[in-house]
């Protein structure tokens, strides 16, 4: 069954890891796919063509989310090329990992900016179409790390904490008009981004997470389309953990 038929979205930081996976999943269910990469624009290129394949409406757009005109001109954009928007996923992440002791202003303020303020451009821009239609799902990708902290990550951890009360209050404030705001914390998903760590300790989280196994794009973009789709009707203002069980 096809839960995201004729459904407009856009993502952002699609070109790779769980941005890609979700893209991939909504298409498959029908969703037509605005999405968003800050420079990968071969990979975007080759995930336009993917999506088209499977008949849908599928077009990448280089735009920085922490760029607040940015995100103006890209939700003006995407209104042009696609009509409406139904679905928002606030996906681009990064991480600049220290212990406070070694990081530097510089490398704070660029993760605050890509993960939390760029929820708050994306959101703002697109909210005046959402409160038009009278409808809307916007999702937000928050981290285990977001609920739980982290040692080493404190620019990481607030920044995805902060996810959380931004999307609670847009909850409260757009909930009249239909429009839901949740939040996904996922735990260890092999990705790119967790392509950096050595494979030892990699081995050793796989292995204190109760499912066994480190989680995969697919899980996120399954999560995903549940949080998009009319399934989710009465659900707004929730974090959900997709963890393998990690925070239980
Ligand atoms: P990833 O593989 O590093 O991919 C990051 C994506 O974000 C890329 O498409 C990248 O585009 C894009 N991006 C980075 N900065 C951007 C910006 N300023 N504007 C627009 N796009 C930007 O990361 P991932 O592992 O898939 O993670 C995706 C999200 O899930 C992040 O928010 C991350 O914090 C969260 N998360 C991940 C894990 C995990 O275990 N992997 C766990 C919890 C939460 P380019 O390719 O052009 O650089």
């Amino acid at each position: 069954m096809k839960l995201l038929e004729g459904k407009n979205a856009i993502i952002t930081g699609a070109s790779r890891g769980i941005g890609k996976g979700i893209a991939e999943v909504f298409a498959k269910h029908g969703a037509n796919v605005a999405f968003t990469y800050s420079s990968s624009a071969e990979a975007a290129n080759q995930l336009e063509k993917e999506l088209q394949e499977l008949g849908v409406k599928a077009k990448g757009y280089k735009s920085d989310a922490a760029d607040f005109m940015q995100a103006e001109e890209l939700i003006k954009n995407v209104q042009q090329d696609f009509g409406s928007i139904d679905i928002l996923v606030n996906n681009a992440g990064i991480t600049k990992d220290n212990l406070l002791m070694r990081m530097s202003e510089e490398d704070f303020d660029k993760v605050i900016e890509v993960n939390l303020k760029s929820v708050f451009n994306m959101t703002k821009a697109v909210q005046r179409t959402m409160l038009k239609q009278r409808h809307g799902s916007i999702i937000n990708m928050s981290s285990v790390v977001g609920v739980k902290g982290n040692a080493g990550q404190a620019n990481y951890a607030a920044s995805k904490a902060g996810m959380i009360g931004f999307s609670k209050s847009m909850a409260l404030e757009l909930g009249s008009r239909n429009i839901r705001t949740n939040v996904i914390a996922p735990g260890f998903i092999e990705t790119e981004m967790t392509g950096k760590l050595d494979e030892k300790v990699v081995e050793g989280w796989r292995e204190a997470i109760p499912l066994k196994r480190g989680g995969t794009p697919e899980d996120i973009a399954n999560t995903c389309v549940f949080l998009a789709s009319d399934l989710s009707a009465y659900i707004t203002g929730q974090v959900i953990n997709v963890d393998g069980g990690m925070l239980t």
